[in-house]
């Protein structure tokens, strides 16, 4: 699909070296307009959309603060672990603000699947819709999510 000029310079700031050493597209080759509406179709196929996921991720990092660093036993088969690795990074859509660099894992004790994320992902999720590119480190594939945390539609 045509980008927007608004989203080549995303896309610009989303590579390595710019805002964060790895960048935030892996080695995916798709225009990140492409990125964007393959992900929301894979989310919406399922009857859920991006804040609907967001805030479970929301809910879940704030109950696994609790932890300080343990792990913490949320509806008693979602072990999350939250750790604040210090500093802030900013979103590549560059608004205003910085967000800390707190990641938190969580494992499903059930299926014995784990899924990582970050307090960005979660903002990027919730406000772009973007889970990064394939093969990003931080990646958060948004099937595995809804699998992991057990998220019906
Ligand atoms: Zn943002």
């Amino acid at each position: 699909m045509k980008q927007d000029p608004k989203l080549d310079w995303v896309e610009k700031n989303m590579k390595p070296g710019e805002i964060s050493g790895t960048g935030f597209l892996g080695h995916d080759e798709r225009k990140l307009v492409d990125i964007l509406l393959d992900d929301g179709q894979a989310v919406t196929a399922l009857q859920l959309n991006h804040q609907i996921l967001a805030a479970r991720m929301e809910e879940l990092s704030e109950e696994g603060r609790k932890g300080f660093g343990n792990p913490v036993l949320v509806d008693g088969f979602l072990l999350v672990t939250v750790e604040d690795s210090r500093g802030t990074i900013a979103c590549p859509f560059r608004h205003m603000g910085m967000y800390p660099k707190e990641n938190v894992t969580v494992v499903n004790r059930k299926t014995g699947e784990s899924i990582f994320w970050t307090a960005l992902n979660v903002h990027m999720i919730r406000e772009h819709g973007f889970y990064e590119g394939k093969g990003s480190p931080f990646r958060v594939e948004p099937l595995d999510l809804i699998r992991v945390l057990e998220i019906a539609g």
